[in-house]
């Protein structure tokens, strides 16, 4: 079901205003399939639309928060999403053949397509909330990630270069005997 439909006929050259909540069941089922969650709080979707000819350009500005997992320690965070959103919706007819997926960028003018009588702005919300959404959320800039406890740290000496590595042992003989040949 959509919840941000813009009927076509409430709009003329002039344009109107529209205001939504974007509520965390909306943002609940938008992005069951993402890494992303509904953040605790409704967000908004206010928009301004008009008619121009056959099309209807969509300026708008969506406030929204969702959950998210810290890429390094795997905490929760709480993203606040702000962005805006403009789009241009063609009649469905004039869709280009073979573009049904929706492509969105954002601070772009996006395309989209509406049929019938009313433009469904559902979509077009969904993937901007995903491009906006960092590709790895920190909890903080200064997050060390998991910190592993001392029974699990590997021994220093795996690590530490006291010891030359044993797979070098065979090289190190060569160079010995090499060297003794020299003399
Ligand atoms: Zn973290």
């Amino acid at each position: 079901m959509s919840t941000f439909v813009l009927q076509i006929r409430d709009l003329d050259e002039s344009g109107r205003d529209w205001n939504f909540a974007i509520g965390t069941d909306w943002l609940a089922s938008a992005l069951a399939d993402t890494e992303l969650t509904a953040g605790a709080e409704d967000g908004r979707l206010t928009v301004h639309a008009q008619r121009n000819g056959m099309d209807v350009l969509v300026q708008g500005h969506i406030e929204a928060q969702v959950g998210a997992t810290c890429a390094r320690c795997l905490a929760d965070v709480s993203l606040d999403v702000d962005l805006a959103l403009t789009a241009l919706f063609s009649p469905e007819h004039t869709r280009p053949e073979g573009s049904d997926e929706i492509d969105v960028q954002l601070d772009e003018v996006n395309r989209d397509y509406y049929s019938g009588s009313e433009v469904v702005l559902d979509p077009m919300v969904r993937e901007l909330l995903l491009l906006e959404a960092p590709m790895k959320p920190l909890c903080s800039e200064g997050c060390e990630g998991i910190a592993v406890p001392e029974h699990l740290r590997p021994p220093e000496e795996v690590f530490g270069d006291s010891a030359p590595d044993a797979r070098l042992a065979p090289l190190l003989k060569l160079k010995e005997e090499l060297t003794k040949n020299e003399e």
